[in-house]
């Protein structure tokens, strides 16, 4: 089993103190949420786990890797996907070409065009699509490749920032049923969203983040019940 465990983790930017001692945990199959609003550290928590900002105090582990002190390309090597906030697919190449392109850490061909498959199974409107250019898709659609190149790496963690960011809402229960496809496959998936009502739906549990700090966890029926939750996060 490969649980990520944060535990009193610090980032700072300078003299900004970013996390604060923040603590969560993902077990290996759920589906685990953080919501917080603008500048609550969320991003940072994504580029800590995969390597690209380190914690001045703290410890990260997933499975056996010190996620603190372990190589960005080791992290990726070994399963942890980050599918970054504002989808940066590649304008110009095709549907299909994007979605090679996650296969750059595999060397099996034939496993990278296995993928390609499963993910145009899971989303037959990119199997649509393929040949299209990736600047040319709607953004939902664009959601939809940038998870499904994340797929081709065969991610064992998946970190998912902000997918709903910018999407009609009927686009945003889409792209979260996606990731609930993509998660009954067998892929732990962590999820960062300022969206409360679309990722509590699919979430197992979820965790609160105010100014770098965990202040709320619970299941997410749990969260989605408590008066704190749907006063800040919920519209009332
Ligand atoms: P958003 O939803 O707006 O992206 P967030 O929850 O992802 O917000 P972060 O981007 O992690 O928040 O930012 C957490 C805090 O760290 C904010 O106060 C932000 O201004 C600060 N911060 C983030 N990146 C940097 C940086 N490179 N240099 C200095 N401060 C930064």
């Amino acid at each position: 089993m490969s649980s990520l465990t944060v535990q009193a983790v610090d980032v700072y930017y300078g003299r900004v103190h970013a996390l604060r001692e923040l603590s969560f945990d993902v077990h290996e199959g759920e589906i685990v949420c953080l919501l917080g609003n603008n500048g609550a550290g969320k991003s940072t928590t994504m580029n800590m786990l995969s390597g690209l900002v380190r914690p001045k105090s703290g410890t990260v582990r997933w499975g056996d890797i010190d996620l603190a002190t372990a190589k960005p390309w080791d992290i990726v090597a070994a399963g942890l996907v980050h599918v970054p906030e504002g989808r940066r697919i590649f304008s110009t190449m095709t549907v299909h070409e994007n979605l090679l392109l996650g296969g750059y850490t595999v060397r099996d061909q034939k496993l990278i065009a296995q993928r390609v498959d499963q993910v145009y199974a899971l989303m037959p409107r990119l199997a649509e699509r393929r040949k299209q250019q990736g600047g040319t898709l709607s953004g939902g659609e664009q959601q939809m490749v940038a998870i499904g190149r994340a797929i081709v790496g065969g991610p064992r963690l998946l970190l998912l920032d902000e997918p709903s960011m910018g999407l009609a809402p009927l686009v945003v229960k889409q792209v979260m049923e996606t990731i609930q496809a993509v998660n009954a496959q067998g892929t732990t998936v962590l999820l960062v969203e300022q969206n409360a009502r679309a990722a509590l739906r699919i979430a197992d549990r979820a965790y609160v983040v105010e100014t770098g700090r965990a202040t709320l966890s619970g299941s997410a029926a749990e969260l989605a019940a408590d008066a704190r939750v749907v006063d800040a996060y919920l519209g009332g």
